[in-house]
């Protein structure tokens, strides 16, 4: 099946979207439109479906700042089985191994040779059967399953960062408590929606290279990336709710919206009005200081 390319914005409903957010959502609509592709919305809720009011005002806030999409917005947690069937797709060919190592474990565990400071050291990896049947009691808790990789490193193109090299260890697809991973639940939707163009901010730069990799094994497309440089407070800390004055409730729509204009260089305008004058290459790639007010 191919589809018409498309970008796409994904947040996580922990939180209602605060003006960085929107920023982002923003940049990514103009990469999108721009390009001719489809815009999408998904809501990541697999970490909690509760979480479902939030999303719900995170797509009217989008909505109301005049982006548009082509598709009604997809929840993730209604995509379980497709999650499952390439994780029992990659299980198939022997690629996932189960990891009983708790975060503190990794942390204490001595660096695998080779391996980049930060990568998964590989405890688990090579485990013979009764070895993790020893485990697999000790712990008492379900294992996660990890990728077993072929490289420690992967290089990413990004239209902001240009060439970026970044780990690729033996990551996890799904926890221990039975959920997709993120890392994979991110690069089974994009393939699955036929998006091509992930514009995210630059957080995320670091999972690019796994996801990728992820990507490249399960034969999907390449992904175009573009990581935004995030929005900092006067502190120079990330933008955080608690920073006040910073969803889309307590700064309004025009001003938020000149808000984001004013962070691109441009005078106040609605998004088609931005979408003229939108290029890319001109996009400020130092972090936007947020000054509230
Ligand atoms: N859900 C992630 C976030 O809100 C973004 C994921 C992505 O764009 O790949 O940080």
């Amino acid at each position: 099946m191919s589809l018409a390319p498309a970008g796409r914005f994904a947040p996580s409903p922990s939180a209602d979207l605060h003006i960085g957010n929107l920023r982002t959502a923003v940049l990514a609509w103009l990469f999108a439109r721009s390009t001719g592709r489809r815009f999408l919305l998904r809501v990541e809720d697999l970490d909690d479906r509760t979480f479902s009011e939030i999303g719900t005002r995170q797509i009217e806030d989008l909505a109301a700042i005049g982006l548009t999409w082509d598709e009604p917005p997809q929840w993730q947690t209604t995509h379980r089985a497709r999650y499952d069937a390439v994780i029992e797709r990659l299980q198939a060919e022997h690629l996932l191994y189960e990891c009983y190592c708790s975060r503190r474990d990794i942390a204490q565990a001595p660096q695998a040779p080779h391996a980049p400071e930060g990568a998964y050291p590989g405890t688990c990896r090579d485990l013979t059967e009764p070895e993790r049947a020893t485990r697999r009691a000790e712990t008492g808790r379900p294992p996660a399953l990890r990728l077993r990789t072929d490289t420690f490193v992967g290089t990413v193109t990004d239209l902001v960062h240009g060439t970026y090299t970044g780990i690729v260890d033996d990551f996890v697809v799904r926890r221990g408590d039975g959920v997709p991973a993120y890392n994979l639940a991110v690069v089974v939707d994009d393939a699955e929606s036929g998006v091509d163009q992930v514009v995210r901010g630059d957080d995320l730069l670091p999972s690019s290279p796994r996801q990728a990799y992820l990507a490249r094994l399960l034969d999907y497309p390449e992904t175009i990336y573009a990581h935004v440089p995030l929005v900092l407070n006067e502190d120079g800390a990330r933008l955080a709710k608690r920073d006040g004055a910073v969803t889309l409730a307590e700064i309004g729509v025009e001003r938020a919206l000149e808000q984001i204009c004013r962070s691109l260089g441009w005078p106040a305008l609605d998004p088609d009005g931005m979408l003229r004058r939108f290029d890319p290459a001109g996009l400020p790639r130092h972090p936007w200081v947020y000054r509230p007010g």
